[in-house]
């Protein structure tokens, strides 16, 4: 099957996505507009290219504050659900839960509760008119310390919103140890909220130990260390702990990846873990999921039913109820029959 033929039968099945951070997924025209509103001249091209001038993960993060210190009010949030519901739609996505990391926000003034009425106001937008569910986490975030961290956490539990699910903890994962966050964990875990948090992306093992053992997070965000360990590997396996692997974000970053066909998702699937599929950071990364599931079956030597299978478990790894897990499970069989129905020879 050639890419566009790929990209066509990908386009008629239903997904889920689980690894995917809001601020990201604002396109290059509306990261333009925001700089020419908060600047008031056009964004040069030198500074364009500066903006994704990073070849690791504190330098992209570095650039993810520089995006985020683009926006004036909290009405600029339109811009970017506008650009996340297109996402969404172009890849098919029906279900997603998104990332969002307050932390820069609340200190350039904005205010905790306006943005999440604009969220939601956003959320329940696509929904109607696309049909398509949104779920946010509040990352909490690593970068800024156990305090800041505790204060995000306090923020989210005073603004209770359907559509914000749970925490998640994203950020400079050297700097900002998982055994640091526990307190909030804990906290999360005990108001009934989902909790989870990225480890493995840019530390070795021991950070995704943390993370199941000290966090008890309920799915791991990247985890492509854990390959190093097999005692973990076991571990993820044995407790149906899914990872959310975003394999171009790992090559961008370069720690643990150098090259696509080298990425430990093949292993990691091969090993029996849970693995779910992301696009982390669309705009940073130029890709979306749809590319990521053509980089597994194109460079990894994914086969198609084992994309149908990941597929699959973008669903099963989310916190959808089982019943709408069930019912998107069976449209996602629907969809690949009735492909392979159509173009036999395709398969
Ligand atoms: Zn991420």
């Amino acid at each position: 099957m050639n890419k566009k033929e790929f990209f066509s039968l990908l386009a008629s099945v239903p997904k889920a996505e689980l690894h995917i951070h809001i601020e990201a997924v604002i396109t290059m025209a509306s990261v333009k507009k925001l700089y020419k509103k908060r600047f008031g001249n056009a964004m040069s091209k030198e500074e364009e290219k500066s903006l994704f001038a990073y070849d690791d993960l504190p330098g992209f993060i570095a650039a993810f504050l520089k995006v985020q210190d683009l926006f004036t009010d909290v009405s600029d949030f339109d811009l970017v659900f506008d650009d996340f519901a297109k996402y969404l739609e172009k890849n098919n996505v029906r279900y997603c839960e998104a990332f969002f990391a307050p932390s820069a926000f609340v200190k350039k003034g904005f205010k905790y509760s306006d943005m999440v009425e604009n969220f939601s106001k956003n959320i329940k937008k696509i929904k109607k008119e696309k049909d398509i569910t949104i779920k946010l986490l509040v990352d909490v975030s690593r970068t800024f310390g156990l305090e800041n961290a505790e204060a995000n956490y306090k923020m989210f539990k005073e603004v209770p919103c359907e559509e914000i699910i749970g925490i998640g903890l994203g950020g400079n994962e050297v700097k900002g140890p998982c055994n640091l966050f526990g307190p909030v964990f804990v906290k999360a875990h005990a108001d009934g909220f989902h909790a989870v948090a990225h480890a493995g992306e840019d530390v070795g093992p021991e950070s995704v130990w943390d993370a199941v053992k000290i966090l008890n997070s309920e799915r791991i965000g990247h985890g492509i260390t854990s390959i190093q360990d097999p005692e973990l590997v076991e571990y993820l396996k044995a407790n149906k702990i899914p990872l959310e692997v975003c394999p171009t974000s790992n090559v961008f970053t370069k720690h643990y990846v150098k090259a696509m066909n080298e990425h430990p998702v093949r292993q990691l699937y091969d090993a029996g873990v849970l693995i779910t599929i992301g696009s982390d950071d669309p705009v940073f990364f130029k890709t979306t999921v749809s590319d990521e599931y053509y980089n597994l079956y194109s460079e990894l030597n994914f086969t198609l039913s084992e994309i149908e299978d990941l597929i699959c478990n973008s669903f099963k790894a989310s916190f959808l109820a089982e019943t709408k897990k069930t019912a998107f499970i069976k449209e996602v069989h629907k969809a690949f029959k009735e492909y392979k129905a159509a173009q036999p020879e395709l398969f």
